[in-house]
């Protein structure tokens, strides 16, 4: 299998988060892929050591998902989302909130991840407005926070590179503090003092005045930026400063959700029930884009109740929300996922697989682990040159040796992150971390 043949050139594509240039000169193509293996466009069998991007929860090409969709697509393609709907819609909207934490049972669709976050924060202004406090304008994020790249999410988000192109983003944004600390180098699952961190957020509603915030929005793992863990209490502390204040808690699990920690969301995991949900990636598999907010009785309740027969509520939605393509796909998805125990499954691999991930401490490269659940982040010694620290060049190169090694990671800077399919066997661990190891030490 070769590029293809219609096109001499790769330039017409300009690839999202890539250096495309650089990748240009020798491209990493993805030209097939079942199970926990993809193929490239040479042939070449490659592992998957991050699901496809933490979405492949079932492994890559599930035939039952495969199905569903090509089905779909011969019986209904589209259908208008805005005062219509199909029926599929409705079945996985429902299977969804049976998984979610209690009191969540409502579901809006959205095309993916960013979308979910900008859907919840209007949500969230919606329903504060409802309820008369209008004035409730103010969002908190945090450092080191993924939360999309839409013009919200980026604002809310800390990930420096992401913002610092893009001008101010929206205003009446406060940040807290990233939960990483220096002292719980290499320490596996919850690190200590997470209620001292989480004084952050006091801090913030004495600045700005409990009355103008209106949700708090955290990754119950931070995932894309290096996988930092909450440490102990962290969570807990947020929901009760959340609850003092009327201040919405908004769990974005666009990695965490579906069984990644070992439960269907992070926020049954860590015992801590957020408000909003913002789902995404394992949803359907990663199969056809898809992603949703998940929302109390509450917020439902109020923001659908606030205008006469006939109106329109939430003035919000897209072309492609309860895609009917989508819907087959996470329906098919959510089924597996019941029928095989798959967080179940996840939860029981989840220290097998930690075990061997923390066994690569011992090389010199690696300054840092952390993991929680099948996920994992694996930070190395930026590379020098001429004396002085080249962030994220070390980190692109393991990303390539990886790649020419046959294995497939995500690397954020000079972090490596590993998030294997939840399907994943012990064969499957020890050939990602066996080839992640040859390639660090020769990094
Ligand atoms: N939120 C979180 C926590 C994420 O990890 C991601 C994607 N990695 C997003 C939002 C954005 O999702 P998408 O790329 O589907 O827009």
């Amino acid at each position: 299998m070769n590029i293809p043949a219609h096109t001499n050139s790769l330039e017409a594509y300009w690839l999202p988060f890539t250096a495309n240039r650089h990748f240009k000169k020798a491209p990493r193509l993805l030209a097939r892929a079942e199970g926990m293996y993809y193929w490239n466009h040479r042939g070449e069998q490659l592992i998957d050591g991050c699901a496809g991007l933490f979405t492949s929860a079932l492994g890559h090409c599930r035939p039952e998902i495969a199905a569903a969709v090509a089905d779909q697509l011969g019986i209904l393609d589209f259908s208008p989302p805005f005062q219509f709907a199909n029926p599929l819609a409705f079945e996985l909207a429902a299977m969804v909130a049976e998984i979610t934490p209690e009191g969540l049972n409502h579901v809006f669709f959205t095309g993916g991840g960013s979308e979910s976050v900008e859907t919840a924060m209007k949500i969230a202004l919606a329903w504060h407005r409802v309820r008369g406090q209008s004035q409730r304008q103010r969002f908190v994020g945090r450092e080191r926070a993924y939360h999309g790249v839409n013009f919200g999410g980026v604002s809310i988000g800390g990930m420096v590179k992401n913002r610092e192109s893009y001008g101010i983003g929206l205003p009446g944004v406060a940040h807290m503090r990233h939960t990483w600390l220096d002292e719980n180098r290499f320490l596996p699952g919850q690190g200590p003092a997470g209620a001292e961190l989480a004084e952050d957020l006091q801090r913030i509603v004495d600045l700005h005045g409990a009355d103008q915030i209106a949700a708090c929005f955290v990754e119950p793992i931070a995932g894309s930026t290096g996988v930092l863990v909450p440490p102990q209490g962290y969570l807990q502390r947020l929901r009760e400063i959340c609850d003092a204040h009327g201040i919405l808690l908004v769990f974005d699990e666009v990695i965490c959700g579906f069984g990644r920690t070992g439960a269907a969301f992070g926020a049954q995991s860590f015992g801590v029930t957020p408000d909003i949900i913002t789902m995404a990636k394992a949803l359907t598999n990663g199969a056809v884009p898809m992603g949703a907010v998940a929302v109390k009785d509450e917020i439902y309740d109020a923001v659908t109740g606030a205008v006469p027969e006939g109106g329109i509520e939430l003035f919000h939605g897209y072309t492609y929300s309860a895609h009917p393509a989508a819907c087959a796909a996470g329906i098919a998805t959510q089924r597996i996922y019941r029928e095989e125990r798959t967080f179940e499954g996840a939860a029981a691999l989840a220290p097998r697989f930690l075990d061997r991930v923390f066994a690569l401490r011992d090389l010199d490269a690696v300054t840092d682990i952390r993991g929680y659940g099948l996920l994992a982040g694996i930070d190395l010694a930026p590379a020098q040159e001429a004396g002085r620290p080249k962030p994220g060049a070390r980190g692109y190169a393991v990303l390539q040796a990886a790649y020419e090694a046959g294995l497939v990671v995500r690397v954020t800077m000079d972090t490596v992150i590993l998030a294997p399919a939840l399907v994943a066997e012990d064969a499957h661990l020890d050939e990602i971390v066996d080839k992640l190891r040859r390639v660090i030490a020769a990094s």
